[in-house]
């Protein structure tokens, strides 16, 4: 069955004179990876943070695992999020947004810990875990100021993972890193993929696109354009 389901969902920013997604369908099976692209402006960051609950909706509905998880409200309110709410969508945006504050432990232990309420000792395990599997156990204890872009993009990844959500977003999350060290954090990514991780992914990296996607979607003004199962074919032609 559908992971995430979107139905018919139309999204206008207040002050603007027409909705900057309109009338957006689509599902997307448990374990799949979805790749959004489109031209700058067509609407993907915001489908990504209406899914993740940072922006109202003014038309549609959104389900995850069949159960409601966001719907239009005529009062234009955000529907109020359910106590589970956290562990069903984990984002990861473009700029890294650590806490300067908190090692890199802290960051990843914050939420389950103090939001969630879960034993320390076994979230500690956990980030511990995580922090492995991204390459960085060595620098659980750095501030995120001495961390690189792509270092801090992995913790990024870490501190969504350990939430367990069942569907991972992902915001061009390498686009504001240098060159070099992009392939860290798709190399993570990919991994994530092979594991069986539901995820919708806006990147411009097109070969990591074809590698990963099982489902593209094309938007354009709003509105999905084009859409394949078959990504080799879609970006070969
Ligand atoms: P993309 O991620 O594809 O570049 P966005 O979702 O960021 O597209 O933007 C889609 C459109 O919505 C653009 O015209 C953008 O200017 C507008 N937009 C984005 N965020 C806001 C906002 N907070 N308020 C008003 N308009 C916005
Ligand atoms: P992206 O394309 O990745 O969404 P943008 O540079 O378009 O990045 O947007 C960066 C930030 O500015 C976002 O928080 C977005 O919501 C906001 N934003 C974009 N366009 C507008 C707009 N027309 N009015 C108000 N806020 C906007």
């Amino acid at each position: 069955g559908a992971a995430l389901s979107v139905r018919h969902l139309v999204k206008q920013y207040d002050n603007a004179s027409a909705p900057v997604l309109n009338d957006i369908s689509f599902d997307v099976p448990a374990g799949q990876v979805f790749v959004i692209l489109g031209p700058s402006g067509s609407g993907k960051s915001t489908l990504l943070r209406t899914i993740a609950g940072l922006e109202p909706i003014q038309g549609g509905e959104i389900t995850m695992g069949g159960e409601l998880l966001r719907q239009a409200q005529s009062a234009g309110k955000l529907r109020s999020a359910s106590a589970s709410d956290s562990t069903k969508v984990g984002m990861v945006f473009q700029s890294y947004d650590l806490f300067p504050n908190k090692t890199v432990l802290g960051n990843i232990m914050l939420a389950p810990v103090l939001v969630q309420k879960r034993d320390k000792a076994s979230v500690q395990a956990e980030a511990l875990r995580l922090l492995e599997r991204v390459g960085l156990a060595d620098r659980k204890d750095a501030w995120p100021h001495e961390l690189s872009g792509g270092q801090r993009q992995r913790v990024a990844i870490c501190r969504a993972l350990i939430e367990h959500p069942q569907v991972m977003l992902f915001d061009e999350v390498t686009a504001a890193l240098d060159p070099e060290m992009v392939r860290e954090v798709l190399d993570v990514i990919l991994e994530l993929a092979n594991s069986g991780q539901t995820m919708l992914i806006v990147t411009h990296e097109m070969a990591f696109a074809r590698a990963v996607a099982d489902h593209v979607v094309l938007l354009a003004n709003g509105s999905i354009v084009e859409e394949s199962d078959h990504p080799q074919e879609f970006f070969d032609h």
